[in-house]
């Protein structure tokens, strides 16, 4: 079984975002830059398939500008085979990036797609539904636990309340949420031999997509600053403060 997990490079998740002058979007210029975190723990998801013999074969792939390599390079050190960069300068939209998968899976056939339940830049959390829709392939989203048992994927998802359990006919697309498992730590030795592995690099004409975006961003503003918080002398004073001035939410 092959498996093909989408890797998004984003704004690294401990980086204190600041929005551009001109309002238009998040700086990203000399701004670190790593792999979505949801995206590595779809690719460790994947390895650990592979590992234990479940899938045969893993291929990370990556829509955006030449930097993603890095972001293929770190898919590969966790165990990946290979890499898929889908090379654009464009802002890509999520059905722009689904379109772009969509064509990627016509060409490599894959049994699995795994993706990340959302990007930390965006919070779009569209891309993978977009995908499966586009396939007409079944889909779990915001998995907690994957096995594969067959030709069948088992997906067990947190809602509200509890757990669901659901079962899909492979050929599938699953999101993965944070609980699915640690993505392991990355090792020098891997890295070196991630370097080895194979990257090819495509552009979205060569696939007979259009990534023209289809929405337009109007605005991107900072969040409102924090009031200071203030002490107080003493507990009566907090309860007093608590009683009379917190707010229901
Ligand atoms: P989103 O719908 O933007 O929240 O993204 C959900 C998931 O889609 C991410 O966690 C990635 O797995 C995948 N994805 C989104 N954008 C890209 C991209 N440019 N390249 C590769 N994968 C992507």
């Amino acid at each position: 079984m092959k498996v093909l997990v989408a890797v998004k490079r984003v704004v690294d998740y401990n980086v204190k975002v600041h929005v551009k002058a001109d309002g238009s979007a998040v700086e990203t210029a000399n701004v670190k830059m790593s792999m979505n975190p949801f995206d590595e723990i779809a690719v460790e998801e994947a390895v650990r398939m592979k590992e234990r013999g479940d899938a045969s074969e893993v291929v990370a792939v990556s829509c955006g500008v030449a930097a993603c390599q890095e972001t293929l390079r770190n898919a590969m050190a966790i165990g990946a085979d290979r890499g898929i960069l889908v090379e654009s300068n464009e802002e890509l939209q999520p059905l722009a990036v689904a379109r772009l998968l969509e064509a990627i899976v016509e060409r490599e056939q894959p049994q699995l797609v795994l993706l990340g339940k959302q990007a930390i830049d965006d919070d779009c959390n569209q891309t993978g539904q977009m995908l499966g829709a586009l396939l007409d392939w079944g889909q779990a989203t915001f998995a907690g636990k994957l096995e594969i048992d067959g030709q069948n994927v088992t997906v067990v998802r947190e809602v509200d309340g509890g757990l669901e359990t659901l079962a899909l006919p492979l050929p599938a697309v699953v999101t993965v949420d944070l609980r699915l498992n640690e993505p392991r730590y990355v090792t020098l030795p891997s890295i070196m031999k991630a370097k080895k592995k194979p990257l090819d690099t495509l552009a979205p004409v060569a696939l007979g997509v259009d990534v023209a975006p289809r929405i337009q961003t109007l605005k991107v503003s900072e969040p409102p600053k924090r009031p200071a918080g203030i002490k107080v002398p003493d507990v009566p004073a907090l309860v007093a403060k608590l009683k009379n001035e917190a707010r229901v939410i």
